[in-house]
């Protein structure tokens, strides 16, 4: 699993080494010195995971956290906070700004991966390629197949990812500026339309196998993948 990970610490040779073995495992890596910069970092384009070092020049890592939570677009963001502090009453004022995780300066690189790769389980099975089914309806992610009731259906790769982001984000409101950020991944030059276009597409694959029904329409609001009806 492979991810993009925005990495915001303020001392150059802990940001250095966290980098380096974050690249050496095969991830993505975006750095920022403050939670000033990260914000414009994450405005840019959303990384898939935050590590967010808890005393920053500026504006702290917890309230950076606790604001990344309260936007839509930034709500499910998974944030793994660093720190010197290791304390358990820090440790819960950091989980109550809404980190996902919590770690504790030093740390070595496996547990640093292992945390990550927990945190994206958890947050954003979307990136794993865990089998999901849901109602007799089936994907996996490896061999790009869904099934419904056993009846294979056929969908293309737009079609396919939104069904993997809508299967393991169930029985919650999207809206489509969401489903972009999430899907399409931060394309800010795709219109919101785009998305109905490709629910449409969606819908009629599903059709074979009555499946469709689970893809409600939340009237000026956006879309709902609920397996428990309207
Ligand atoms: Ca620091």
């Amino acid at each position: 699993m492979s991810a993009t990970i925005l990495v915001v610490e303020d001392e150059p040779s802990i940001q250095e080494l966290i980098a380096a073995s974050l690249q050496h495992a095969g991830h993505r890596v975006l750095c920022a010195d403050s939670a000033e910069q990260a914000a414009h970092r994450v405005n840019e384009a959303l990384p898939d995971v935050v590590l967010l070092d808890w005393m920053l020049p500026g504006m702290s890592g917890i309230q950076y956290a606790r604001r990344l939570r309260s936007e839509e677009r930034t709500r499910d963001l998974p944030i793994i906070m660093l720190t010197a502090r290791s304390e358990e009453h820090d440790k819960i004022a950091g989980l109550e700004a809404g980190a996902d995780d919590y770690l504790s300066k030093p740390f070595s690189p496996r547990e640093l991966l292992a945390r990550i790769k927990a945190v994206l389980r958890r947050r954003a099975p979307q990136m794993t390629e865990d089998n999901v089914e849901v109602e007799g309806l089936r994907l996996d992610p490896l061999t790009h197949r869904v099934s419904g009731d056993g009846r294979n259906l056929d969908l293309g790769p737009t079609e396919f990812r939104l069904l993997h982001f809508f299967m393991t984000h169930p029985e919650r409101v999207h809206s489509r500026a969401l489903l972009l950020d999430q899907v399409w991944g931060d394309h800010v030059f795709v219109e919101e339309r785009t998305v109905d276009v490709h629910i449409r597409r969606l819908r009629a694959a599903l059709e074979a196998s009555g499946h469709h029904r689970l893809i409600q329409t939340v009237r000026g609001s956006g879309y709902r993948f609920s397996a428990l009806g309207e």
